[in-house]
């Protein structure tokens, strides 16, 4: 076998040849210059980059030989040819200040409005519903939306498209009512305002506006861009209107994904359930997840064993923007991770082994760290 060497391997990175000396150097190699290098170093620094590495067969034919070949992710398509884009629906979150009427929202529009019609509502809890408004599909995340926003945030698997924060019409905004705000302008979404509890005779609807006007919300009725709408969760008030405006925004905003391309999903909730197993709710980004589909999740493989929608009705498959609850993975991921569809299970499971064992190394660093600024201390 040919021997692998560095500006070699750079090249099949796009990197120059310091950059893997640099790599080689964090993780404790230091090879003589034009020392080859072993293949489970290689294998190392490729992962570092997000490849994985393989060698191949010499190709005769063409009078060349390729030392490393490079497996990734399959990654999400910057841009997706116009025709093959369907429209998808809007995923939205709920925010606002503890008390405010988030959770009776959700229950809300959880209870009254269900995909298909079926009476009875949406029983099962998988961290997100669908709920269906003139025929038109709404994904509603369901779980505590500050947290998961900036988890899913920090983690670059941020999913929502419209952020609702609800101010109870009796309080006005509030402390977490201004952190929400921060949190959904600097990431760039579009905002809704739920004025809640408007049933309430101490509800006071003009000072919310104005107190939302002074933090930047100026609503459409006070000549502002800000889609708002007065609503009760208790009542029922408004809350037809509440699905109109998301309805209307989605529209605005095209959202659109590909259902035939390599299936991806967003992590929003993992866990262990008796009698299943490992067990996590994904938000499905492009293209369809199958039953059967093998895949990568975090370091972790996978293959899609069964699929169960938002009412606990097991599904072969689950569309762009779908809620889907999936069993079938190794390990419990983490939420935010991106489930990608992977060609064989075979070469799901040679990516995860390899973001392991780059975990593996990642993980001693901190402990060498701490142990350099034992020593400065004690100077
Ligand atoms: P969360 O903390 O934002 O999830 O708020 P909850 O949905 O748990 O609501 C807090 C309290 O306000 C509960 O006692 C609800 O019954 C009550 N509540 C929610 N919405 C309304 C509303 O529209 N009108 C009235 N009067 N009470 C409401
Ligand atoms: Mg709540």
């Amino acid at each position: 076998k040919p021997p692998i060497l560095v500006p070699d391997l750079a090249a099949r990175l796009g990197l120059k040849p310091f950059n893997i000396m640099a790599d080689l150097i964090k993780i404790g190699v230091f090879p003589a210059p034009n020392q080859p290098l072993e293949p489970d170093i290689a294998a190392k620094i490729c992962e570092i980059h997000g490849f994985t590495f393989e060698r191949e067969k010499r190709d005769k034919d063409k009078g060349f030989h390729k030392e490393v070949e490079v497996i990734k992710e399959p990654e999400a398509p910057k841009q997706e040819p116009e025709d093959l884009l369907k429209t998808r629906p809007p995923i939205v979150t709920i925010m606002g200040h503890v008390d405010h009427g988030k959770t009776s929202i959700l229950d809300y529009f959880r209870k009254s409005k269900v995909v298909s019609g079926e009476a009875g509502g949406i029983t099962q809890h998988i961290g997100a519903y669908q709920v269906i408004h003139n025929d038109q599909e709404i994904t509603f995340l369901d779980t505590p939306g500050h947290a998961i926003f900036s988890d899913m945030r920090a983690r670059g698997a941020d999913i929502t498209d419209i952020v609702i924060i609800v101010v109870a019409a009796n309080d006005g905004i509030m402390p977490q009512t201004l952190e929400a705000i921060k949190h959904a302008k600097k990431a760039k979404k579009t905002i809704i305002v739920a004025i809640n509890k408007c049933d309430l005779p101490s509800s006071n609807v003009d000072r919310v506006k104005s107190q939302l006007a002074e933090n930047g919300l100026q609503t459409t009725d006070f000549g502002g861009d800000t889609e708002f709408a007065e609503v009760s969760a208790l009542t029922g008030k408004n809350m037809e209107d509440l699905l109109e405006l998301i309805a209307l925004q989605a529209e605005v905003l095209e959202l659109k994904a590909n259902p035939k391309a390599t299936a991806r999903a967003a992590v929003i909730e993992a866990r262990v359930v008796p009698g299943r197993g490992t067990t996590a709710t994904v938000i499905v980004e492009s293209g369809t997840l199958k039953v059967g589909t093998p895949f990568i999740c975090g370091p972790y493989a996978g293959k899609v064993r069964s699929l169960i929608n938002d009412r606990g009705a097991a599904i072969k498959s689950a569309h762009p923007g779908m809620p889907v609850e999936v069993i079938g993975f190794e390990e419990l991921p983490n939420v935010g991770d991106h489930l990608t569809e992977m060609k064989s299970e075979r070469e799901a499971k040679s990516l995860a082994s390899e973001r392991q064992e780059a975990q593996r190394l990642v993980r001693l660093k901190p402990q060498h760290r701490n142990r350099m600024e034992d020593l400065y201390s004690m100077v």
